[in-house]
């Protein structure tokens, strides 16, 4: 059987390790423009220092070790009729596809708003920490003008790293958070976010919720939302995030142009399959799924068994049950967790455990059994 994976990421790589690690029914394609694969949770610690770029990447060529035929070309179209990807290069056959692309992200939606910094590539992470090497003070603005966007923990982590990072550098800095959310990481639940919004009160950092971003003046350093202005003297912001261009021209994308996937076995058309942020799973109180690497992790698994079992000829019997896991780092070496189960009724059933060096340490063996895949 001949399986074709779209993306190298987080959900690609971990499909691609599991196919060819306990199959050898199956042939598998991995098609991926990156050369360098980098780990997005990581990119926070880009920030502070206490990682490096180089420390955070592999190469992708490395997943060709494991006996994967890489692609090294962009995808351009796919034929769900014909079976059939359309690349930068060659057309490329499959039996089962799994489409695992990620989300694309951009900054034009808001006038001024590219004027930016951003911590969601690594380059822009790496650029942001030089920023903050060099800022002698005054009003940090971190900005999310727009849902849904990878990792809900993230604006919030960042804020709080960015605070102790500037606080030890003895820089007199006000750090707010302006988002157009009514709470943090409002599909956890009102317990959840009330206690990051404490947390952030605690630490004397803004919390502005339920803001609208219309316009940025760079030159005067303004941030224009519907109702009130701020200014800033460092301006961050998140991203929106969309579905890759191939994705919203193809049969598989639904209303949103994410992809609408069975909740529990990810298929999503005959001989389809897709994982991680390009999909669309509604929680039974209306919200998305968040897009967060643990679950693209934990779905890769669920496909990877279900192929298997496909190729031998057996029941496809994994379900994906939507636990996960999500680490609040809050400076000082420690960080908190929220963990939970997504698909309960009628609400996510998930808790939140304070700060403390042991979640720090679990985000530590996160990254480390993460990388150490590449050798
Ligand atoms: C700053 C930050 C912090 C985060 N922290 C956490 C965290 O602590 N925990 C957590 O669980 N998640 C975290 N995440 C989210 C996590 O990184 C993503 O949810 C996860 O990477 C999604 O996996 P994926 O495989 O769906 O997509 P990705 O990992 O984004 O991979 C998609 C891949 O597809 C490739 N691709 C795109 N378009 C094409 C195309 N046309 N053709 C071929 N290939 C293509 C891309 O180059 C990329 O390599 C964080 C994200 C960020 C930005």
């Amino acid at each position: 059987m001949k399986v074709v994976v779209i993306g190298a990421g987080i959900g690609g790589v971990a499909l691609a390790k599991r196919l060819t690690r306990f199959s050898t029914d199956i042939q598998v394609t991995v098609i991926e423009p990156n050369v360098s694969h980098d780990f997005a949770p990581s990119f926070l610690w880009l920030l502070d220092g206490s990682r490096s770029a180089a420390q955070i990447s592999r190469p992708t060529a490395t997943i060709a070790e494991w006996g994967v035929e890489l692609i090294s070309e962009r995808v351009t179209a796919v034929d769900t009729e014909a079976r059939m990807v359309t690349t930068t290069g060659p057309t490329v056959g499959y039996d089962e596809l799994v489409v695992a692309p990620g989300a694309e992200m951009t900054f034009e939606t808001i006038p001024g708003l590219d004027s930016a910094s951003s911590f969601y590539s690594k380059n822009a992470a790496a650029g942001l920490s030089e920023k903050l090497l060099g800022f002698e003070g005054g009003d940090v603005a971190i900005v999310v003008p727009s849902m849904p966007y990878k990792c809900p923990a993230a604006p919030y982590e960042s804020a709080f790293l960015i605070d102790h990072f500037l606080r030890k550098r003895g820089v007199d800095a006000r750090v707010r958070i302006h988002t157009i959310e009514p709470q943090p990481m409002p599909v956890a639940g009102p317990v959840v976010g009330g206690r990051v919004a404490s947390m952030l009160k605690q630490r004397g950092i803004g919390f502005h919720p339920n803001q609208k971003l219309v316009e940025v003046d760079a030159a005067a350093g303004t941030l224009r939302f519907e109702g009130s202005d701020d200014r800033f003297d460092l301006l961050i912001a998140i991203p929106a995030h969309r579905p890759p261009a191939f994705v919203r021209d193809s049969s598989l994308a639904g209303p949103s142009g994410w992809i609408p996937v069975d909740s529990r076995s990810l298929r999503a058309a005959d001989g389809v399959h897709a994982i991680g942020d390009v999909t669309a799973i509604q929680l039974a109180n209306g919200k998305p799924l968040p897009k967060a690497g643990v679950f693209a992790h934990e779905q890769a698994h669920v496909v990877a068994g279900n192929l298997i079992a496909t190729a031998k000829g057996a029941e496809p019997r994994a379900r994906f049950a939507g636990h996960g896991s999500c680490f609040l780092e809050t400076g000082s070496g420690k960080a908190g967790i929220a963990k939970g189960d997504f698909y309960a009724e009628p609400d996510p059933r998930v808790k939140m455990f304070p700060p403390s060096r042991l979640g720090h340490f679990g985000k530590v063996l996160f990254e480390r059994r993460w990388l150490k895949q590449f050798g």
